[in-house]
């Protein structure tokens, strides 16, 4: 089984996770542990356990295998944001990731919104307009696409849902979606520019 890698909750390094098995020493209090090269299932009626050892910092987690994604306990730190995504902006996402890691999907939604108007006002839309409006602004004045306008109304709509009890919840794989699409408008907006400016900068484009 490939390692399973994280944002180590305890230590908060990248890390690929290292197999622990338990061992019974006699004349030992509780059980000895060893690394393994293919983990050991503990088996239960909700399903298969492992335990994962940070290489790092040597604490535990646990991880529960599943087919298609293992769950780890702790829960692991989100991916960091972009540092070229401006502070106020990354401080949002941030906040978004960390509600969609402890399963709060509306909330999850409500802060990708946030950002995204943010980062409107940000792109210098007029700060008094509702959000539809802005984003419409900053398409019509080009500094978005038509198409990045579409994903943002998107990202606006389902933040709106989550934030009014008549309509409906924010499912999981909603919250993951406008999380991606929200990560990416602003890779789009901020940071993509910030990395052609350095290989204009390398390739001696820039004009003095
Ligand atoms: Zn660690």
């Amino acid at each position: 089984m490939k390692p399973i890698e994280i944002y180590c909750p305890w230590c908060y390094k990248h890390v690929a996770l290292v197999w622990i098995a338990l061992r019974y020493g006699i004349g030992h209090r509780g059980y000895a542990t060893e690394k393994i090269e293919e983990p050991i299932f503990y088996n239960t009626a909700k399903g298969n356990w492992s335990i994962g050892m940070c290489p790092s910092c040597k604490n535990c987690v646990l991880i529960k295998i599943n087919d298609k994604r293992s769950s780890v306990f702790p829960n692991p730190l989100p991916t960091p944001t972009d540092e070229r995504i401006p502070e106020k902006i990354r401080k949002d996402i941030d906040e978004a990731k960390l509600c969609l890691s402890v399963n709060a999907f509306r909330a999850c939604a409500g802060m990708c919104r946030r950002a995204l108007q943010q980062a409107c006002i940000l792109k210098s839309a007029s700060p008094k307009k509702k959000l539809e409006k802005q984003i419409d602004e900053l398409a019509e004045r080009r500094i978005i696409t038509n198409e990045i306008k579409e994903w943002a109304h998107a990202i606006r709509w389902v933040g709106n849902d989550a934030l009014h009890p008549e309509f409906p919840e924010v499912a999981k794989e909603e919250a993951k979606e406008i999380l991606d699409l929200t990560e990416r408008f602003m890779d789009i907006a901020f940071a993509a520019s910030e990395r052609v400016k350095k290989l204009k900068e390398k390739h001696g484009k820039v004009k003095k």
